[in-house]
């Protein structure tokens, strides 16, 4: 094992001490110091540490695993913690893609699925409160007895916490009419690194001053830990119609969404798969060989609405020259729109793949995706990349591109691996960055990104990092992530 953090700071009898203190706050069958534990909390779904113990490499690992059951103790935690200047990672299903959650430099990982009570459901103002360690799931068949829903559906629902969901700003399956995870987000309790517990004003439009609590969203970690939140909430729908049609041209396809989205007919979802992953993900996942681009438009909501607005969704895609493939292949593609990111679908290794996805307007978004497709597969040529992509979270002014790279003989030594890895996204972001894309739209910013950020916010970049300063004065909340350094 390499040196933790305490290793280096903390000597002697000191990190017993920690840990009875921090046994005192949370109770002795709440801590854990395993070693399979540690391990076990020293990786998230990020290609990078996947690969780093695939090759027999040695992670860093936390020092402490707690599990609170309060947000008082996590205040408590975050006291000790301050003392002995210890990091402090939030960790909720660690499912994020970043290494948003990784253990950097050792410390206390903070799990908190302790938290997973549903405090409230108000079926007049349609809000559900909740602690934000429950799993998306969980909450959400807690909602649909009562024939309502949280619409945030992201493919890792069932191993992601409602804490998870804000915290990077996620976004799901029917984000093009519902929004993203921080869309529906009415107010927080947060556990300030200081310990102090606040909570964000109880609705998120208002005039009352400067929005402090989006502050939290997208902070991944590093301003605090979310320990409740009240989230919007929908009746469940009369129907969701889904339809699938294919374009031969992916200019006319991207039209057929800007058509959609600036006539605000309000689709659920619009997923347009570029040819290169009609041609494979699509086959292989749903089993139908087409060439071309495959569209799948979804209206949910009353009947007879859903109906109109389909019916207007299917009319420029017409005049577009699109295909008509028909309800069945919309509806299988609904059925199994979770496969795709699950074994045996999913990339993994012993392939390298990143998804490098991000978010433009309609103005630039073709470009964009025709740009990054050139540098990646131009500069990595002799690799054998593959750049595959397809348009899935769509707004009234632009769409996010949810694209990716995969060398499926990656070089084998681990640092000639990770600097490829690295390589190929700093050719995908800077393409992005160039071609007004943002460095990314839903996975968040983790250990991954960070060393862009200064790159997306320029001369904004220190009041990012002034306000970190601020927030949390020792520097404990999971450091090394969101580009704040240590
Ligand atoms: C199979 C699969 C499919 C996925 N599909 C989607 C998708 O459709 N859409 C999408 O947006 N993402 C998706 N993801 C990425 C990831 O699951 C989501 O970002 C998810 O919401 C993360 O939740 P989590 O609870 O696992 O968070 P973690 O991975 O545990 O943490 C993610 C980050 O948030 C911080 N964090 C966690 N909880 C808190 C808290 N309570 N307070 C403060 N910070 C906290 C962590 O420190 C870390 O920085 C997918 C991942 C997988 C494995």
């Amino acid at each position: 094992m390499p040196p933790s953090y305490l290793d280096s700071h903390l000597q002697g009898i000191q990190p017993q001490m920690v840990r009875s203190e921090l046994e005192d706050i949370v109770g002795a069958d709440h801590i854990s110091v395993k070693e399979s534990d540690k391990l076990i909390y020293s990786t998230d779904w990020s290609w990078m540490p996947q690969m780093w113990l695939d090759r027999g490499q040695p992670l860093t690992t936390p020092d402490y695993i707690v599990h609170p059951g309060t947000a008082e103790e996590i205040a408590a935690v975050m006291e000790v913690a301050n003392i002995y200047r210890i990091p402090v990672i939030p960790w909720g299903g660690g499912s994020g893609s970043q290494g948003g959650a990784l253990p950097t430099f050792g410390g206390i990982i903070v799990d908190t699925k302790r938290l997973n009570k549903i405090i409230d459901i108000d079926e007049r103002s349609l809000t559900v409160t909740a602690q934000a360690g429950i799993i998306g799931t969980q909450l959400e068949w807690a909602l649909n007895d009562r024939g309502l829903t949280l619409p945030h559906y992201p493919a890792s629902a069932n191993c992601a916490t409602l804490g998870g969901y804000l915290a990077p700003r996620g976004s799901g399956t029917i984000s093009t009419k519902y929004g993203k995870a921080e869309d529906l987000m009415m107010s927080m309790q947060v556990v300030l690194p200081t310990g102090a517990i606040i909570r964000t004003p109880p609705v998120p439009n208002h005039a009352s001053g400067p929005d402090y609590a989006r502050l939290f969203l997208g902070s991944e970690g590093t301003f605090g830990i979310i320990t409740e939140a009240t989230m919007m909430i929908d009746y469940l729908p009369q129907v969701r119609l889904l339809r699938a049609v294919l374009f031969d041209d992916l200019s006319r396809a991207i039209e057929a969404g800007r058509r959609m989205m600036t006539r605000r007919l309000d689709p659920m979802v619009i997923r347009l798969y570029d040819p290169g992953s009609t041609a494979s993900l699509v086959k292989q996942v749903l089993g139908y060989e087409l060439e071309g681009a495959y569209m799948v438009i979804g209206f949910d909501g009353d009947a007879d609405l859903a109906a109109l607005q389909e019916e207007k969704a299917m009319a420029i895609c017409e005049e577009l020259g699109a295909q008509d493939l028909g309800r069945e292949p919309g509806e299988k593609w609904w059925n199994h729109r979770y496969d795709f990111y699950y074994p045996p679908q999913t990339l993994m290794l012993p392939w390298m793949y990143g998804t490098v996805e991000t978010v433009t307007t309609f103005d630039k978004l073709e470009q964009l995706y025709w740009a990054k497709k050139a540098a990646i597969e131009e500069s990595y040529a002799d690799w054998n990349i593959r750049y595959i992509g397809h348009f899935s979270h769509w707004f009234h002014w632009g769409a996010s591109l949810y694209d990716r790279f995969i060398i499926e003989e990656p070089p084998q030594d681990p640092r000639g691996a990770l600097s490829l890895h690295n390589r190929v996204w700093t050719t995908a972001v800077t393409t992005s960055v160039e071609n007004g894309g943002m460095i990314n739209e839903h996975h968040g910013v983790g250990l991954k990104l960070g060393r862009y950020m200064r790159l997306q916010y320029g001369p904004a970049w220190p009041l990012l990092k002034n306000i970190k300063e601020a927030i949390d004065p020792n520097g404990i909340m999971n450091p090394g992530k969101v580009g704040f350094g240590v």
